[in-house]
């Protein structure tokens, strides 16, 4: 029989213990191992059984061992100070207050968030990265207030059938067992948001809050008795259901999420954001919520959304056309138009926000861009590849100009490091971890001793594979007689790779097995073996997905490799932590330039691991030469097979010719001197940049500041900033047309320019309407490519000299001829405004209609 409706009974501890239930309920735990050894001690066995879940150990355990705790003076000491270090934790002021200017509050809106293995609200990269923001916007003071949905049954829960095809599982999972706390109003009922549907129908939900140390973390839950019993499984699961589905999920989300926030700040005092950060598309629907509170608020829409882009945050996520987030306009039209048409809002306006080159889809991260003053991507390269894709939006201007800037991901250093390897770092170098400076102290460490803790990781990440191996050869119906072989699958002293992922196809999951002779004799080499420890989960409709697990499946399954290479089921944090802290070698084969960021490379090197990586992502720029290995990247060979195999090849060589040479080379004393001479440049050059502090700190200064001040000078005096900015906007885009560069002349030059020499520019512009504040003329100078384009043009502001009563303005300036070789100029108009982010920013460009000049020598 089965329940119709489950709930969570929670135990009611003594009042001594009291503080044992803030410890659980704030998730600072999950990277505090002081307080997780606190509740491993209420009752090991028990903690071990659950996991490593405290809501589930309070659940779980006997009353009478509490009533035991609750007289122990010992416990109880421990346990008062792991409450106090807890409050300080919360309230001391941290690098954050120091700045001027900050903002006062940052919401920051994901569809998923990987905070805790026992909290499982993520699928993959984006979710991991959005809960290393929080922990690390927390340690560092940032006041950031997050936004998410809180999915019944989380994604799936991964296992293997006999033929090693992935099964999914959904267990459901009840918010009373979570450390969640249900947001009640102050007369005890619980709040309630509301989203209007088309055809009087209504999206209910309530909300959860998960204490993510410093920072609240809002969960909106469909599943609510005034809801039907569609609406009740909008919030079902993460990435799963149709079209409409995740259009529900998405409009709860964004409009559902702004409503949040206003009732958690109006109950709690909290202030209210002055930035809203979206992290990737999905939640984009906020930015309208916020056009439709300003527009209520008697802002024009073109005011509203000018109040709104200044203050908005956008981050985009992935290098993959197809990957971006789109719907048929139709559905649109009709959540935002007819009868459940917001009056002030008009579905037009909304529609040519999310306008993009199909006329019949709506493009969520072309409204991302839309609707935020700044934009970002998540590597350098990302960042490249990104104003490429998008460059459209933004006609007339050269790629390097398209405001798409890049802020690289980093990684929470207490969630993904060792315990073993944090307390040497917190021992030998003092605040190392999640500082930028300092880590040249790794060089003063003996080799013997980061060997060693190298040896444990490597050792509990064996012991763990085995007892996983155990688990899924159990679910995939063999007996224990059958299992003895897996006492003795992997070494702990064999060079182990690890390789855990989504299994996307641009990540190649089976690029290893591409040649599998060549594989068996790496694995099995008798002087130099090597293991491959392998996770990953494949979207539920992924069938190709589904395959390469398969695959791969098979060739560990074979008797004389599988002690050498194993797939490990149920990729979530922790085996993560497992992976990342245990692999000597952490192997990533993306086709480039398709992994936006990656972060796993990073956990591993934080941990010792080597990276041995296509050159994507993070690694194509910290890669240096020494600290890891780059696969050599086919990426001019349009032949995706051809190139498969070159880039297999190139692998195999070097884990043959390169990576087991170097951890096989041991000293007299047994260690292999080369290998840590790696290990500790890895450390030192690559862990101050790969740390979440350094990102959220990026952010903290060149995205989240600007924009608050930008938010506020346009929310000044009633909003006249955002009135006179909406205005300017609107006359300036109107008398564009009329603005043209007239005449261009340069003097300086002789006929044998030489590099050190300097032009003298004039320009005469027309300017129509405009006046000459209203624009900035730029000379735009430097090298030329074989059709006189400028390559990478520098700019320089021209002045203005005069003006002449018929609208024509004179501007002049100087150009250093500052490089050899064939060079060119031109002058330039675009709009100019204090309060505009980028001179793209109105995508308004005027250049002369004949080219102008082109110094046809070659300088010397
Ligand atoms: C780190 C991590 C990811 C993201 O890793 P990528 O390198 O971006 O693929 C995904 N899932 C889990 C469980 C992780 O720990």
């Amino acid at each position: 029989m089965r329940a119709i409706r489950r709930f969570t009974v929670r135990t009611v501890l003594p009042r001594e213990l009291a503080a044992l239930g803030e410890l659980v309920h704030n998730l600072r735990w999950s990277w505090h191992p002081e307080t997780t050894d606190l509740f491993a001690e209420v009752d090991p066995r028990l903690w071990e059984q659950v996991g490593h879940d405290p809501v589930a150990l309070l659940g779980a355990v006997d009353p009478a061992r509490l009533s035991e705790l609750a007289a122990d003076r010992r416990f109880l000491r421990r346990l008062a100070d792991a409450a106090d270090d807890l409050r300080e934790y919360m309230t001391a002021p941290r690098w954050y207050q120091t700045l001027p200017d900050a903002a006062g509050a940052i919401a920051y809106f994901s569809p998923e968030y990987g905070i805790a293995a026992a909290l499982p609200q993520y699928s993959g990269g984006l979710g991991i990265l959005a809960g290393d923001h929080l922990k690390a916007a927390s340690d560092l003071g940032v006041p950031i207030l997050a936004v998410g949905l809180l999915y019944r049954h989380g994604y799936f829960t991964q296992s293997l059938s006999p033929e090693g095809w992935q099964l999914e599982h959904y267990p459901s999972l009840d918010a009373g067992g979570l450390p969640l706390t249900l947001l009640k109003e102050e007369d005890g009922t619980p709040v309630k948001i509301r989203v209007g549907l088309p055809e009087g129908r209504a999206l209910h939900a309530q909300l959860w809050v998960a204490q993510v140390g410093r920072v609240p973390l809002l969960l909106l839950d469909s599943d609510v008795a005034d809801n039907d019993s569609a609406a009740r499984d909008v919030t079902d699961r993460l990435y799963g259901g149709g079209t409409d589905h995740r259009l529900m999920q998405e409009l709860l989300l964004g409009v559902g999420g702004v409503r949040a926030i206003r009732a958690y700040c109006r109950i709690t005092g909290h202030p209210d954001p002055e930035v809203f950060h979206t992290n990737e598309g999905h939640a984009g629907f906020l930015g309208l919520e916020r056009i439709r509170e300003l527009t209520e608020a008697r802002l024009s829409f073109d005011e509203a959304l000018e109040a709104v882009r200044a203050g908005t945050v956008f981050t985009t996520h992935t290098p993959v056309p197809a990957g971006i987030d789109r719907f048929p306009i139709e559905m649109i039209e009709r959540h935002f138009g007819g009868d459940n048409a917001w009056p002030t809002v008009p579905v037009e306006r909304i529609l040519a926000l999310g306008a993009e080159a199909d006329p019949g889809r709506f493009n969520m991260a072309v409204m991302g861009m839309r609707l935020a003053q700044r934009v970002n991507g998540v590597s350098e390269l990302h960042g490249e590849v990104s104003r490429e894709m998008f460059k459209n939006l933004w006609p007339g201007f050269d790629v390097d100009e398209v405001p798409i800037g890049s802020i690289t991901n980093g990684v929470h250093a207490p969630t993904w490091v060792g315990r073993e390897m944090m307390e040497l770092a917190g021992r030998e170098l003092p605040l190392l971890i999640e500082r930028a400076r300092g880590w040249d102290g790794i060089q003063k460490i003996s080799d013997a001793e980061i060997w060693e803790i190298r040896r444990t990781l490597r050792r509990r990440l064996v012991e763990g594979a085995r007892a996983r191996l155990r688990r899924s050869w159990r679910d995939r119906g063999a007996s224990d007689a059958e299992l003895g072989w897996i006492d003795d699958a992997l070494d702990p002293d064999v060079l182990t790779i690890g390789f855990a992922r989504r299994v996307p196809s641009y990540k190649r999951l089976t690029l290893m097995l591409r040649d599998p002779e060549r594989l068996r004799s790496l694995l099995l080499d008798p002087d130099k073996p090597v293991q491959i420890v392998i996770a990953g989960k494949a979207h539920p409709a992924d069938e190709g997905g589904k395959k390469l697990i398969q695959q791969i499946v098979k060739f560990a399954d074979h008797p004389d490799v599988r002690h050498r290479i194993v797939f490990l089921p149920d990729y979530d944090m922790a085996l993560g932590q497992l992976m990342t802290q245990g692999s000597d070698v952490w192997l990533n084969n993306p086709l480039r330039p398709l992994e936006a960021s990656g972060t796993s490379g990073m956990k591993s090197a934080l941990n010792g691991g080597l990276n041995l990586s296509i050159r994507d992502g993070w690694w194509d720029e910290w890669y240096d030469g020494t600290n890891g290995w780059a696969i050599p990247t086919a990426d001019g060979v349009a032949d995706p097979d051809r190139r498969d195999e070159l880039e297999a090849a190139a692998l195999y060589d070097l884990i043959e010719h390169e990576v087991s040479d170097r951890f096989y080379d041991r000293a007299a004393d047994g260690l292999p001197r080369r290998w840590m001479e790696m290990v500790k440049h890895t450390l030192t050059s690559l862990g101050p940049k790969v740390l979440a502090g350094r990102m959220l700190r990026d952010y903290v200064l060149s995205l989240y500041t600007p924009a608050a001040k930008a938010g506020r000078a346009l929310a000044a005096d009633s909003h006249a900033g955002a009135r006179s900015f909406a205005a300017w906007r609107l006359r300036v885009s109107k008398a564009w047309p009329g603005v043209r560069v007239e005449h261009v002349e340069a003097s300086g030059v002789g006929d044998t320019p030489e590099v050190g020499n300097v032009m003298e520019l004039r320009a005469t512009i027309a300017l129509g309407d405009l006046a000459p504040d209203d624009v900035l003329v730029q000379a735009a100078y430097g090298r030329v490519g074989p059709h006189d384009e400028l390559v990478h043009p520098g700019y320089l502001a021209l002045t203005p000299v005069d003006s002449d009563d018929d609208g024509r303005a004179h501007y002049a300036g100087v150009v250093p001829l500052d490089r050899t070789g064939a060079f060119g100029y031109t002058v330039r108009v675009v709009p100019h405004h204090p309060l505009a982010a980028s001179p793209a920013e109105l995508g308004l460009l005027t250049v002369p209609e004949e080219p102008v000049g082109m110094t046809n020598g070659t300088l010397r």
